[in-house]
């Protein structure tokens, strides 16, 4: 049974034109929960916040997967795709040898709140054709449960079934958000060395007799099962993935193994090779 071992409220960060910020992976208190790579999540209805967005930047060597739980984001890219992605819909980006994006609200008010979760790639597949699997919500599997129990399957595999949209066999993710009614209970299996993180989005969770509160990332133990029960209702993410163990050379927007990596990233994109 796997265990609370680490919790996390993040800390503020600003990042591309201004856009304020919770970064909760990828932080000096967690600089990486491998494969994970950085965890934002962007929450408010105040435009100054977040009316920057992320004009256009380069990606190498790792993915980017981004969820909205309210609000609209529209991205563009150099290779001429674009799309705006929406509440419960998904955009799992394999950047691979180099992609060149913009990220920008698709509103001029309201609530903009979501995760950008960066998943890293082996070393074999860093410099992969970049890539997209982008779904609007409607093709997201519900698995409604019949305690009220609502799970949206973005990776992986529920204990019921239901398999999610997204195909990685990089790391083999799993990606749910889970509403939990009050006084439910949740059960997922897991590989039992897979990194696993739950992200409370709001209410109170239970795991394994530790509680986790609202806006709080816990850091799960190793074992085949987590248990996540909510005396009063609870909205979470749980997202798992194998670790690659390989080393981490980062800089900025590009990671990769090693430093000589990282420069050759920074001249290939100088020099317009992305
Ligand atoms: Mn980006």
């Amino acid at each position: 049974m796997r265990e609370l071992v680490a919790t996390t409220p993040g800390v503020p960060a600003t990042d591309g034109d201004g856009v304020r910020m919770t970064r909760i992976i990828g932080s000096p208190q967690l600089n990486l929960l491998d494969p994970f790579l950085l965890l934002d999540a962007f929450e408010s209805d105040r435009p100054e916040d977040y009316i920057g967005g992320f004009p256009s930047h380069p990606h190498r060597g790792f993915e980017t997967v981004t969820y909205l739980l309210a609000g609209r984001m529209r991205h563009r890219d150099n290779a001429g795709n674009e799309g705006v992605i929406e509440p419960g819909g998904v955009q799992w980006m394999t950047a691979g040898r180099g992609i060149v994006h913009s990220e920008m609200p698709e509103q001029e008010d309201g609530l903009l709140m979501g995760f950008q979760l960066w998943v890293n790639l082996p070393a074999r597949a860093k410099m992969t054709e970049p890539g997209y699997q982008e779904y609007p919500p409607a093709d997201v599997p519900l698995e409604v449960r019949p305690d009220g129990t609502e799970v949206r399957v973005i990776a992986g595999s529920t204990s019921e079934g239901t398999r999610g949209i997204i195909r990685n066999d990089y790391v083999q993710p799993t990606y749910l958000d889970v509403k939990l009614p009050a006084g439910s209970e949740f059960e997922q299996p897991l590989e039992f060395e897979a990194t696993a993180f739950v992200y409370n989005v709001e209410g109170a969770l239970g795991i394994g007799g530790t509680d986790l509160g609202p806006r709080m990332l816990g850091i799960l133990g190793p074992g085949e099962l987590v248990k996540i029960s909510s005396t009063e209702g609870a909205r979470f993410l749980l997202v798992a993935a194998r670790p690659l163990n390989e080393p981490v050379a980062r800089g900025g927007p590009f990671v990769m193994n090693t430093q000589p990596e990282i420069l050759q990233a920074f001249d290939d994109y100088r020099n317009n090779r992305f």
